[in-house]
C-alpha cells in the first residue's frame, strides 16, 4: 500500500500491532520486569513482526501470540525465564509456554501440568490466585 496517499484509518495490521504490543507490556507489567530496556524489546519484536504480516495478511490474528514468544525468547537470553508459572508453587521454577504458538487466542499454557494459565495480556488477573 502507498502510504503517500491521504490518511486512512487505522489498518487491521496496525490495530493488530498495537493490540499485541499493549497485551505482552501487560503481561510485563504483572511480571514486573517492564523496565524500559525490556520494552523496547517488545518494540522491537512489533516492528519485526510488523514486516512479516504485511507478507502474509492472514498473519495478523496471530501477532500477539508471536509477540509474545519473541519477548520471551529475547528475556530469556537477557533477563532470564518469563512469564513464571504462577499455578506450580513448588518444584523447579519454570516459564509458560504459548499455545498456539501460530494462532489466534494465544494462552499462556503451564507445560508441566498442562493447564492453561491465561490468555495473553491476563497475566495481572491470575496471579492472585494461591489457593488450590
Ligand atoms: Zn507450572
Amino acid at each position: 500500500m502507498d502510504s503517500s496517499h491521504a490518511p486512512h484509518p487505522v489498518s487491521p495490521l496496525e490495530q493488530a500491532l498495537h493490540a499485541a504490543r499493549a497485551l505482552v507490556l501487560a503481561d510485563l507489567v504483572a511480571g514486573e520486569v517492564a523496565e524500559a530496556e525490556i520494552v523496547s524489546l517488545v518494540e522491537e519484536s512489533v516492528a519485526q513482526r510488523r514486516w512479516w504480516a504485511e507478507q502474509w495478511p492472514e498473519g495478523l490474528h496471530y501477532v500477539a501470540g508471536l509477540v509474545a514468544q519473541d519477548v520471551q525468547d529475547a528475556l530469556l537470553e537477557r533477563y532470564g525465564r518469563w512469564p513464571l508459572c504462577p499455578v506450580c508453587g513448588s518444584g523447579d521454577p519454570h516459564a509458560l509456554d504459548v499455545e498456539p504458538e501460530l494462532g489466534p487466542d494465544p494462552h499462556w499454557v503451564c507445560g508441566k501440568i498442562g493447564v492453561k494459565v491465561a490468555a495473553v495480556g491476563s497475566l495481572g488477573t491470575c496471579g492472585e490466585t494461591t489457593t488450590s
